[in-house]
């Protein structure tokens, strides 16, 4: 609980940005700071661990993250559990055959995004890693898309969920997501 305390203590928000109306929580302003980083790894790490307590043996094989906020947690749950780190861009910025899914988030309403065939199959189980939950439809393609690739998705993890905006509602089963502040 401290450590919670003292990461979300440097954590910046900033009213009207990028446009008037959304609040933007600032994933960047913990990365500033290089021990509140490493004290998130490790709340990170023990909230994934204990939302599989009870899960047998590998429920997931693959972290996945999400362009860019997504890639940096992602990096180190990949490092941590020693398996593969795949990520989802948007259209046109990753090579060799992709699949696709159209998306809309809290601020901008048409978005394409893709994740290269070859690196997910039937057997991936995967953990899905943003930045922040708001309205939902980011994480919501990014569980399509595994599911496009014959993949499951196994759990998603997101640093701040906004909750009036209720986007977990928007995921086929809201409890898969953990997410470590709310506001
Ligand atoms: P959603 O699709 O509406 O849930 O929006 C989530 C996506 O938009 C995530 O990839 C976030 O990085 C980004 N986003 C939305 N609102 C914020 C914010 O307040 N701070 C940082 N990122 C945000």
């Amino acid at each position: 609980q401290d450590k919670k305390k003292q990461v979300q203590a440097v954590v910046k928000t900033f009213p009207d940005f990028p446009k008037k109306g959304v609040d933007f929580v600032d994933y960047f302003s913990i990365l500033y700071h290089p021990k509140e980083t490493q004290l998130l790894n490790e709340i990170v790490i023990e909230a994934v661990d204990k939302h599989f307590a009870d899960a047998g043996e590998s429920p997931f094989n693959m972290v996945i993250g999400l362009e860019t906020r997504g890639f940096f947690l992602g990096m180190v749950l990949s490092q941590h559990y020693n398996i593969p780190f795949v990520p989802i861009r948007k259209k046109g910025k990753l090579p060799g055959e992709t699949e696709c899914a159209n998306y809309a988030t809290e601020y901008e309403e048409k978005n394409a995004a893709e994740i290269q065939k070859d690196s997910i199959n039937e057997d991936s189980k995967a953990l899905i890693i943003d930045d922040l939950l708001a309205t939902g439809g980011t994480l919501r393609m990014a569980y399509d898309l595994v599911e496009k690739c014959g993949a499951q998705v196994a759990a998603s993890l997101v640093v701040f969920e906004i909750c009036v905006l209720e986007g977990r509602k928007k995921l086929k089963d809201p409890s898969s997501c953990i997410a470590i502040y709310e506001y």
